[in-house]
């Protein structure tokens, strides 16, 4: 199964996929979900860009 970043779409290499939870507000909560980036740069983007 390919594994895509979840910021740029871009697919990784399998075991190269840096995770990282994502805190977003779901109605009235803080909700965590993890995803798969194809870089830690990948990955504190997509946080930057949901910042509750
Ligand atoms: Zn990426």
């Amino acid at each position: 199964m390919e594994i895509k970043c979840a910021y740029c779409r871009k697919p990784i290499e399998q075991g190269k996929e840096v995770k990282n939870e994502l805190l977003f507000i779901q109605g009235a909560q803080l909700a965590r979900k993890e995803h798969d980036y194809c870089s830690e740069q990948c990955a504190v983007h997509h946080q930057m860009a949901n910042e509750p």
